[in-house]
């Protein structure tokens, strides 16, 4: 009966799709139903997931938060004996790779059939920030009683042109890790990571085999990297290394400087980006700002600050879980970075995670979009992701999905202005789950104009866009970013502090003088 019963259920989500379409926001807003299954399944006590792309009518990779609700406890799934809590799922059903941790079911294919106690709860499936929650309401369970839950997790932003990355994420091969490749990889896929670079502590882990075994070889492509863990000069993300360079042997840190150190990198992985990780980290010795004093009122430093970086970590979730003491927010390391910008030194700003975990502080938020002549993570070459990050065209997220030009010219490119005037076309989407109060215009650290974001939910997403003149009077750089008041809640798995919801778009640059080049403002210039 059941068989037959997702039979339909299949069918049903494939014959209306449009083949050849690209996902889209015009996807109709359908309540999954069918008349053939009930949702009630009263001889299986499991519950039964099924998830579908309904323009692929394919099962896809996602997540499924259940909160027990009227007094019933939160699942929390963890490996049998493990000691390492939140680093080490339980496979609830290994046939369609489905793990538990927490309260969340890591789903590689859209499936899952699990058990839970007696009780009433809530379930919603997400899958990162580009798709509308598929809320299953909520279901009483009951010892002889399970259910059958199926519907279609829709696309509702369009983000063609970009992938969506992670480049900085840590598993078993770190020693400060014990998250399985296979856990890891799953932990990405289903929060529509389609790039990633493995950054293990001066070590390096196979993950095509992991990427292989789950079947998500079309959904995700792995970069082998490495983080740079010198000891009192900080840390540092290098990516992609060529086949075969063991970081443990060729990337040994020995040397007496930061310079020299990237430059014995950049030596031995010449196609690599170069990363400055957490750069403000205080409460241990591994951020080269914080160990360099630097102070982005003045622009000093206490020791020579050296940034020849390629890419500079602003936003890193994993700061959430430093000390009252040493925590510094994102718009922190956001206005150190705005200070670099106006000495010149800027470097493409970006946003990963640091996860170690799996529940807590999990990978994608946030995450950093690249745009990319193929977006598809089955045809992407690292070639193409290191020329959007050495280029500036990116744009980190932990919310919204953010895009903006300035007189036609993409992120990290240089324009001239028209008698000091030019025009930035903002372009902003979101799901209901992340939310954005307003963007802001920032040029040359000073902000410049600011929109709310007013428009209401359609069809799961929010959409807007502005054409906003700017006038300038000196060469500038041009950064649009999100605020927001609230934060991001629990299918974004769980942060020591709550996680804010930020989207930042890299600088533009803009040649007012006209002179055919770009002159960094100092660190007191304005606009
Ligand atoms: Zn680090």
């Amino acid at each position: 009966m059941l068989r037959s019963a997702l039979a339909a259920v299949l069918f049903a989500s494939l014959s209306p799709g449009c083949p050849g379409r690209a996902p889209a926001r015009d996807v109709a807003n359908v309540p999954w139903s069918h008349p053939d299954v009930s949702t009630d399944a009263p001889n299986d006590p499991r519950i039964r997931v099924f998830v579908t792309d309904p323009v692929l009518g394919l099962g896809l990779p996602c997540k499924l938060t259940v909160r027990g609700i009227n007094g019933t406890p939160s699942p929390a799934w963890h490996a049998a004996g493990s000691t390492a809590l939140d680093q080490l799922g339980e496979w609830l059903d290994r046939d369609d790779w489905a793990l538990g941790i927490g309260r969340w079911v890591l789903m590689a294919r859209g499936r899952a059939a699990f058990s839970l106690p007696p009780g009433q709860y809530q379930l919603v499936v997400t899958r990162g920030v580009e798709y509308a929650p598929l809320d299953f309401g909520a279901i009483t369970v009951l010892a002889d009683r399970g259910h059958v839950l199926a519907g279609d997790l829709r696309r509702v932003l369009d983000t063609a042109g970009e992938i969506a990355g992670e480049f900085h994420v840590h598993s078993a091969p770190s020693f400060d890790s014990d998250v399985p490749l296979d856990e890891r990889v799953l932990s990405l896929a289903v929060e529509g990571i389609e790039v990633f670079a493995s950054t293990d502590h001066d070590a390096l882990g196979d993950f095509q085999p992991a990427i292989e075994a789950l079947g998500l070889q079309n959904h995700i492509h792995w970069m082998p990297g490495d983080e740079i863990t010198t000891d009192g000069f900080g840390h540092f993300g290098a990516f992609p290394l060529p086949p075969g360079l063991d970081p443990a042997v060729s990337l040994p840190h020995l040397e007496p400087s930061v310079g020299e150190v990237i430059a014995h990198a950049r030596a031995v992985a010449p196609s690599a980006v170069i990363q400055l990780n957490h750069p403000l980290w205080r409460d241990h010795p591994i951020g080269y700002w914080s160990l360099a004093g630097f102070d982005p009122a003045s622009g000093m430093s206490v020791t020579m600050l050296y940034s020849q970086f390629d890419a500079v970590e602003v936003w890193n979730s994993h700061t959430l879980d430093e000390s009252n003491a040493g925590y510094v927010d994102p718009d922190g390391v956001i206005d150190s970075w705005m200070a670099m910008l106006q000495l010149g030194r800027g470097a493409t700003a970006m946003g990963n995670t640091d996860t170690h975990r799996l529940a807590q502080t999990p990978p994608g938020w946030p995450r950093t979009y690249l745009r990319v002549p193929d977006d598809d993570p089955a045809r992407v070459t690292d070639a193409m992701v290191t020329t959007a990050i050495l280029g500036g065209d990116a744009m980190l997220t932990s919310g919204p999905f953010l895009r903006a030009t300035v007189g036609g010219a993409r992120p990290g490119a240089l324009v001239r202005a028209n008698a000091g005037s030019v025009t930035v076309h903002v372009e902003l989407q979101a799901v209901e789950h992340t939310p954005v109060d307003r963007v802001e215009l920032v040029a040359n650290r000073t902000v410049v104009a600011v929109r709310e974001a007013t428009a209401a939910l359609v069809n799961g997403a929010r959409a807007m866009q502005w054409d906003v003149p700017v006038v300038l009077t000196r060469d500038a750089w041009i950064v649009v970013r999100t605020r927001a008041a609230e934060t991001v809640g629990d299918v974004a798995g769980v942060h020591a502090r709550p996680l804010p919801s930020l989207a930042l778009v890299n600088p533009v640059y803009v040649d007012v003088d006209g002179d055919g080049r770009w002159t960094a403002p100092g660190i007191n210039g304005g606009p």
